[in-house]
């Protein structure tokens, strides 16, 4: 649970920066597909450890558990797809 909260704190400064440069209309595409992919990697990553961390009762879905890990699932997909995103991070790096 450690691990879990210190990833949620980084994943969350993150995307604070990114909405303070999008307040000061400074969000560049390159760092906005940055947050979509990385955070929605770690949201993937934080539901399956609290799957684990539930046994088998965080795979039944009358909990809201098994609930959140379906729902982060479409995260990497909708929105633009994560190899998208990369796509679009690695194009500014080579531009
Ligand atoms: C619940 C849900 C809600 C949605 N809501 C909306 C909405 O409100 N508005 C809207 O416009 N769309 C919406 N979508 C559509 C969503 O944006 C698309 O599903 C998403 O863009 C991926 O497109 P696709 O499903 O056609 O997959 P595809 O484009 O067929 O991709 C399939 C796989 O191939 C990969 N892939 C595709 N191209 C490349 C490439 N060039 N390089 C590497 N990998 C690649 C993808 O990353 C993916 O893993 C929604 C989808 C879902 C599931």
């Amino acid at each position: 649970m450690a691990e879990m909260k210190s990833d949620i704190a980084v994943g969350r400064a993150f995307v604070d920066r990114c909405i303070e440069l999008h307040n000061e209309k400074k969000l560049d595409g390159s760092t906005a597909s940055v947050a979509k992919y990385w955070v929605s990697e770690l949201q993937n990553k934080i539901a399956n450890q609290c799957v684990q961390l539930h046994g088998g009762w965080g795979y039944m879905m009358e909990y809201p558990i098994a609930k959140a890990y379906v729902d982060a699932r479409v995260q990497p997909i909708y929105g633009g797809s994560n190899e998208i995103m990369k796509e679009l991070i690695s194009r500014q790096i080579f531009n």
